[in-house]
């Protein structure tokens, strides 16, 4: 039986090491060798956090839980044929994971803006743009997130880690004594933006926005960025010398060109066990899989480990002819960290709960502690606690 588990991320690895703890061979195939630990990757821009350290290496992690893997760049799903193109090989499969993440709306005048949740490496463009401006001794810096029109529930809207980086720059800049030298102000189209973690914590945001010493700019559509401004649906102008903005999630070209089935903004419809739609060989998990019925969930890295886990379960007890099988939704909560480099906010969001708690200082080491807890986790040095 040929397992394939396409992509190298929080779903993909989590996949891998699961399925090998059923017993099963699975190769696992991803265009980095090393997975990209995101959230901690916020601090890489304010020098608190090197690139290296942000990484977990897929070879160390083959070596540790025994799979098999291919370091290449997927560029054709067969999903009729049972086949996966490659830049350097075609591999046949049985049963199929895809755990690629997802890609971003595009957006008029993008190249004039940079994405801490793009490519790896765009974290140290943003730290090199970042220092290029410190260096000039002033200027504006805007940071924002958009949302995706075409996605019904909203939940590939990624807004945590701008406010994150935002908080973590204005500190920054004040442990540097330039704070009042840089205009730092938070954007985003919508007239609410991060009320997707809950009421509570919305309210919540006015105090972080006056700690930093941010402006906020909302409710206005975005029409282009230029390289010296943000301009509106309505002409007017944000002056911007560095723009840090995260676009709405859709999904991937490359998962747009295949036959699976998709929702409006391109996320690959499954059900609650995580299987795709239609098929009975294909499982979709984090980022790329469309959550449904639960319009208040967000993609997250927790979840795509929550979908690794029900699908390989799930998975397992249908090869084993075992009757049970999990849900996905019962497990999907929003829980994160939101860190502002001195402290952090923790928020938990159910169906039925809705808590933020601000956390100064310690909030900060908790965030920083379980990235380390989370390397440590996966080197198997350490136990994992359920749900963590
Ligand atoms: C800055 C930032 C901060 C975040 N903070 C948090 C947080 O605090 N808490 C939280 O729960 N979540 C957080 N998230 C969200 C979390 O990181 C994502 O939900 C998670 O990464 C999704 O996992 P995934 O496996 O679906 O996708 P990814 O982690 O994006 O992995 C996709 C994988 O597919 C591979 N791939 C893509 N295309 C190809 C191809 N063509 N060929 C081969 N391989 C390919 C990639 O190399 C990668 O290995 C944050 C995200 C960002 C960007």
């Amino acid at each position: 039986m040929k397992i394939l588990v396409l992509g190298g991320g929080f779903a993909g690895l989590e996949a891998a090491i699961k399925l090998r703890k059923y017993g099963y061979e699975v190769t696992l195939i991803s265009d980095r060798d090393y997975m990209f630990i995101y959230p901690v990757s916020i601090w890489i821009p304010v020098g608190k956090r090197s690139f290296k350290d942000t990484q977990l290496s897929l070879y160390d992690m083959q070596k540790k839980h025994g799979f098999n893997l291919l370091i290449e760049k997927i560029t054709k799903i067969d999903i009729e044929n049972q086949k996966i193109e490659t830049d350097k090989n075609t591999h046949d499969y049985d049963y199929l994971f895809i755990a690629l993440g997802m890609g971003k709306v595009q957006m008029k005048g993008k190249e004039n803006t940079h994405s801490i949740c793009g490519l790896p490496e765009e974290s140290l463009v943003i730290k090199e743009q970042l220092e290029n401006l410190i260096a000039k001794g002033h200027g504006d810096i805007t940071v924002g997130f958009g949302g995706n029109p075409k996605d019904p529930t909203a939940t590939a809207v990624r807004g945590g880690p701008a406010f994150e980086l935002l908080f973590n720059i204005s500190l920054y800049l004040k442990e540097k004594g330039l704070r009042d030298q840089f205009k730092l102000t938070f954007f985003a189209p919508m007239d609410e933006p991060g009320k997707r973690m809950g009421q509570r914590a919305y309210d919540k945001m006015d105090g972080f926005f006056k700690h930093y010493h941010t402006e906020t700019h909302f409710g206005k559509k975005i029409k282009e960025f230029t390289d010296k401004a943000i301009v509106f649906a309505d002409d007017t102008e944000l002056k911007s010398d560095l723009t840090l903005f995260i676009a709405g999630g859709e999904g991937m070209d490359l998962i747009k060109n295949t036959t699976l089935p998709l929702n409006k903004a391109g996320f690959i419809e499954i059900n609650e066990l995580c299987r795709v739609e239609g098929s009975k060989n294909v499982y979709a998990i984090g980022d790329g899989a469309a959550i449904i019925d639960h319009p208040w969930a967000a993609k997250q890295g927790h979840v795509a480990e929550v979908m690794a886990d029900i699908s390989t379960y799930n998975f397992n007890n249908k090869i084993k002819h075992i009757g049970r099988r999990k849900s996905y939704w019962e497990k999907l909560h929003i829980v994160c960290v939101m860190d502002s480099g001195d402290g952090a906010a923790f928020v938990i969001r159910t169906r039925k709960k809705e808590i933020m708690i601000p956390l100064p200082v310690v909030g900060h080491w908790m965030k920083k502690g379980w990235g380390w807890y989370y390397r440590q986790t996966k080197m198997k040095r350490m136990f994992r606690i359920p749900g963590m």
